[in-house]
């Protein structure tokens, strides 16, 4: 990204880019075509008529003004003055009604863009949502799509121009040849030169461009993101506020730094240019004035050579830079275009998933983190039979959570097989295997929408499900306080009117999620860790008894909670050590027993402070 594009990349960007741009804008507003034909029309005859007319004005004013000047002369003029005043006026509102509409246009092609990269960014493979080389290109193609090529309308611009100066240098050129041919050569030549200059513009602009969209994303996440309440705790309590401004600083410096070279740049090639434009207009005057001295062409011929050189330069600077501007416009759309190829992923069109319970087996499996050398799992194998409830224990960095993502199809396994049923999870129906799992992750996201959204994410949620989902995890009677109940706003931050929940109100939202899906098989990621032992083994027993007979899988790390379950599996550096009922672990006297007992010590040491403090109260 931070490379310099190649000519020969400009021109494979501009290929592919026009195309796709025009067949987005042909299904998103293809109105806008007729928009833009219609202003080529209108634009290309006011060129046309303010170049022409003036020197029919000129020479019968001149006439009408000599010896021989009759009444017809003026009245010619006065038909050419009005026809050039007509002409201007209805092409101006013609122009300004056409430029309001293409706005119009615009904006709903931005629209669409926004929702095609949410859609894409909300869809991709998980993988790609740690990956900081996808986050730089989604990045990239949001900045690219939007404030550096203008898009679609960008792209459909940049053409436009390229056309409608071919149309007016087409229209020009005729009348050029015919009086002051010489003009023609004059205006490329300079043109040449100038467009050595722009093009070095336009390089260095995109050199810059790749440079700014990198150090604007970590510079973003500084302004936006660390100021979110998430991050407020934290921020405050170990006063890191001065080293995440700091921060801020040093990244405004570079951004700084890097756009005082850029204009420096930019004014040198600038001055060039405007050099050769001056030699250029001294030139031409030069060519028609002594044409028009020597009787070569009359005073409105003169009149017309004048305007139609400047016009001529300025359809044929319009082509280039046009020409320029679509190439660059493309290879900055080309980013969207690039990240909805790299995050594509083939439609997981597959097997359909049998109703009622199902067994689980992880096969010898092994599994690295993307961009990791390290194994997180090595040779896990074991089976959850149907209707199965399986409590997964262990110390931090076991390898639990890791074991449910796999599960989840959220990582493809690196070694082994994960079956579902007797058949690899990865043959079936992408869709329908994630309707298959409900999980409850211990950094589960509630958003900034109303409770029931919060519950059922779905725009057509059922209320009854939703308050019984509610009751089930012990959240009902909270909700019921809430001034407008279901619709309650999570979060302040998006509504004034909104309500902040506790970290067990939102682990008890989070499992009324779960629940509200009622799917076959259940999970729960340790997502009850702001919940006191009692309030968390009450949930876990609940919620046994709800999924009753549906397989579930269960990561406490406090085993008591996970004592009811059918087997347990105790992890230890990405292997399982102990595996078997409570009983038979507890009498093994392995790991497992060795931590059910401290912990059971420490529980029954906790009871007796409390009943003591309450003694003394
Ligand atoms: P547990 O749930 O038992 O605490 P995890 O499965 O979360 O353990 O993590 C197991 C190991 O995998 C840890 O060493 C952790 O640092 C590593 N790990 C977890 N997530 C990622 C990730 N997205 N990328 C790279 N390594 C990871």
């Amino acid at each position: 990204m931070s490379e310099k594009p190649k000519r020969g990349e400009i021109f494979a960007a501009t290929k592919k880019v026009v195309p796709y741009m025009l067949r987005m804008a042909w299904k998103i507003k293809p109105t806008v075509f007729l928009a833009y034909i219609a202003d080529f029309l209108v634009s290309v005859t006011e060129t046309l008529v303010s170049i022409i007319l003036p020197k029919f004005l000129v020479d019968e004013l001149i006439l009408a003004i000599s010896a021989n000047g009759t009444r017809e002369n003026i009245v010619n003029a006065a038909y050419c003055a009005a026809a050039i005043i007509l002409v201007q006026t209805i092409a101006r509102l013609l122009t300004a009604a056409m430029n309001a509409y293409i706005s119009v246009c615009s904006a709903r092609f931005m629209q669409e863009t926004e929702l095609m990269l949410s859609r894409r960014a909300m869809n991709i493979e998980f993988f790609h949502t740690e990956d900081p080389e996808t986050l730089n290109r989604l990045n990239a193609a949001r900045e690219g799509m939007t404030w550096y090529s203008g898009g679609v309308r960008g792209v459909l611009d940049s053409i436009y121009g390229v056309v409608k100066n071919v149309g007016i240098l087409f229209g020009v050129s005729v009348a050029v040849i015919m009086t002051c041919p010489l003009l023609l050569p004059i205006q490329l030549a300079a043109l040449l030169i100038i467009t050595l200059f722009n093009t070095r513009i336009q390089k260095l602009r995109l050199e810059f461009w790749s440079k700014l969209s990198k150090i604007n994303r970590v510079a973003g996440y500084i302004l936006f993101q660390i100021g979110s309440p998430q991050y407020g705790k934290d921020i405050r309590l170990f006063g890191s506020a001065d080293m995440m401004c700091e921060k801020q600083n040093r990244f405004a410096d570079e951004l700084l730094a890097i756009n005082g070279d850029q204009n420096k740049e930019t004014a040198k090639n600038q001055v060039v240019m405007d050099a050769v434009n001056a030699i250029r207009d001294a030139l031409s005057y030069l060519y028609i004035g002594t044409l028009a001295v020597t009787g070569r062409i009359t005073v409105g011929e003169f009149t017309m050579c004048a305007s139609a050189s400047s016009t001529l330069y300025w359809a044929i600077y319009g082509i280039i830079t046009g020409l320029q501007q679509l190439g660059s416009n493309c290879s900055y759309a080309n980013k969207f275009i690039d990240f909805m190829e790299y995050t594509e992923k083939p439609p997981r069109v597959g097997r359909h998933i049998a109703d009622g319970k199902h067994r689980i087996e992880f096969c010898n499996v092994s599994f690295r983190y993307p961009r990791s050398e390290n194994y997180v799992l090595r040779n896990v194998s074991i089976t959850i039979e149907s209707g199965e409830h399986l409590s997964v224990v262990g110390l931090n960095g076991a390898g639990k959570t890791t074991f449910i993502k796999l599960l989840c199809r959220l990582y493809p396994v690196t070694e082994g097989e994960i079956l579902l049923d007797g058949v690899n999870i990865d043959e079936y129906d992408e869709e329908e295997y994630r309707r298959t799992i409900s999980v409850v992750f211990q950094d589960f996201t509630l958003f900034a929408f109303s409770l029931r959204e919060n519950i059922a994410l779905s725009d057509n949620a059922d209320d009854s499900r939703v308050n019984e989902a509610l009751r089930l995890s012990g959240l009902y009677e909270d909700a019921e306080k809430l001034e407008k109940g279901l619709d309650t706003m999570i979060f302040k931050g998006y509504d004034e009117n909104g309500t902040e929940l506790s970290g067990g109100q939102k682990q008890k939202a989070a499992i009324s999620r779960a629940l509200y899906r009622n799917s076959p098989i259940v999970i729960l990621d340790e997502p009850t860790a702001a919940l006191d032992p009692l309030a968390e083994y009450e949930v876990y027993r609940r919620f046994d008894t709800l999924v009753g007979g549906k397989t579930a899988v269960y990561i406490s790390h406090r085993l008591s909670s996970c004592k009811f379950c059918d087997k347990i599996a105790v992890f230890s550096e990405g292997t399982i050590k102990e595996y078997g009922t409570h009983d038979e672990l507890h009498a093994l006297g392995g790991v497992y027993a060795e931590m059910f007992d401290a912990q059971a010590e420490k529980y029954v040491l906790d009871v007796r402070c409390k009943r003591h403090i309450r003694g003394k109260m």
